[in-house]
């Protein structure tokens, strides 16, 4: 059966649900920039907390850092982004648009959207031309003299610059790692399929520290770590894969980049790219600053500068590939319904809470009910519509369990406890839902579309 998710689909849903919305939408929008809804940020906030679980807290060689957008323009000297962080384009002389001059058969001609840019009848592209896709803003109150700085491109340059500074307080020793998630931003050319690929989006980078002669090791260790950390939360295996760059597509400091793939409505396309990038960074830096960024070990008295292995994720990205994994239409005899099918540690709500009338003391039990989950985990209450609709929007938004109040709940204390994926119903007594329903949460899940 033909997967139901289409890019169309996942947009009208986020709309549809609150997810994420085109920006400044009341003045037309802005280019490729996107704003998230209350579920939106509950999604992607859940993805950056599963990211820093699996770096923070379940080891024990990695450190949190925060640094700043605004950087030294040094640092871009320095990491190349200056000089070299540039992308092919090419400008249609008859539409007036731009393209990615490597990406073109991707691309639809915006006059004969059959045909590929440069390939319609009225097509005239320049010759390509390097583009650099940082963008520039002035610091200080005098436009004129005030100094150009730029926005980051990457989240990786500020974990160098702060290398040493780590190094110190951090009582950590290669191999050992710093993270950090943020902001950064690139003037992309062709931006577009919804959040994929925008000119501001979140990343989640960790640049790993080693001894030289362990890189190739902790090169293959970091691939299938960052592979699995998908897998384990509920993205199907068999639209995931690890895919190695050939020789030619590689950076000129890397001596190994793979691509945590997976196979969006677009295609195969990249997730993460985790890359062993040798000395280079930490070198650059030190040759521009004066500073030494380098590594003593005072048992062997040895003194080195680490090699870096860097798995870097796009935070948005991830939140589409969840999302898109997710979506499903179910036929429940006759009524479809569409469902996200997510996992629930990565679910906006967990559990929303359903007086099944609302009269009779139903409203107040469930309030109370409400009141005892709220505290544990995200919680919903819902007494808007009928039962059926009710479970029709948490279905939408991809909440794992929902518990009705109803007559019996009164004389019993037991609810009714409804299964997303199962669409199983079964009583269960309130005294001890909260621990039953972490208990249910924390169950290890696989997608019911596999
Ligand atoms: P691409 O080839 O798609 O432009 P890249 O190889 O330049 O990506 P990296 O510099 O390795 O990307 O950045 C790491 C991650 O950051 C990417 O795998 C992706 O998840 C995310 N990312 C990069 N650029 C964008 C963008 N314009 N919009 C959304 N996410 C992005």
């Amino acid at each position: 059966m033909p997967d139901a998710a289409t890019m169309e689909k996942i947009v009208a849903l986020c709309k549809r649900r609150g997810f994420i919305f085109a920006s400044s939408e009341i003045y037309g929008g802005l280019g490729s920039t996107y704003d998230y809804g209350h579920y939106g940020v509950l999604l992607k906030t859940n993805v950056k907390n599963e990211w820093w679980r699996a770096m923070l807290q379940e080891r024990d060689d990695i450190v949190a850092l925060d640094s700043a957008i605004l950087q030294h323009p040094k640092t871009w000297e320095a990491s190349g982004h200056l000089a070299g962080f540039t992308d092919p384009m090419v400008d249609c002389r008859t539409c007036g648009q731009r393209f990615r001059a490597d990406h073109l058969g991707d691309l639809q001609c915006p006059q004969k959207p059959s045909k590929h840019p440069g390939e319609g009848p009225n097509c005239d592209l320049t010759e390509a031309r390097d583009f650099n896709l940082m963008f520039e803003t002035t610091m200080g109150p005098v436009k004129d003299s005030g100094a150009t700085v730029y926005l980051r491109p990457e989240t990786a340059q500020g974990i160098f610059v702060n290398f040493k500074n780590v190094l110190q307080f951090s009582r950590k020793k290669p191999p050992f790692g710093i993270a950090q998630v943020g902001k950064s931003f690139r003037n992309e050319i062709t931006p577009g399929n919804f959040v994929f690929r925008t000119r501001e989006f979140e990343q989640m980078e960790m640049e790993f520290f080693v001894p030289p002669d362990e890189a190739p090791r902790w090169y293959d260790f970091w691939k299938q770590a960052r592979h699995d950390w998908y897998v384990d939360l509920g993205l199907r295996a068999d639209h995931l894969r690890l895919r190695e760059h050939d020789p030619d597509e590689l950076s000129h400091y890397s001596s190994g980049t793979a691509d945590v793939e997976y196979l969006f409505p677009i295609g195969w396309s990249e997730l993460e790219g985790i890359a062993n990038r040798g000395d280079f960074d930490l070198t650059a830096h030190a040759e521009l600053s004066g500073e030494k960024l380098e590594y003593f070990d005072p048992q062997t008295k040895e003194r080195y500068v680490p090699h870096v292995i860097e798995p870097a994720a796009g935070a948005d990205r991830a939140t589409l590939a969840f999302l898109v994994d997710a979506y499903d239409e179910d036929d429940l005899g006759g009524e479809q319904r569409t469902v996200l099918k997510l996992h629930p540690r990565v679910a906006p709500v967990k559990v929303a809470v359903l007086p099944h009338l609302r009269k009779d003391g139903l409203p107040e039990r469930a309030q109370e009910v409400y009141a005892a989950l709220r505290g544990r985990m995200q919680s919903e209450y819902d007494e808007g519509g009928s039962i059926g609709k009710r479970y029709r929007r948490q279905d939408e938004i991809g909440t794992p369990y929902c518990v009705t109040i109803d007559h019996q709940s009164l004389e019993d204390a037991t609810v009714t406890l409804r299964d997303r994926d199962t669409l199983e119903q079964e009583r269960v007594a309130i005294d001890g839902l909260a621990d039953e329903l972490a208990a249910r949460l924390a169950r290890e899940w696989r997608s019911p579309k596999e």
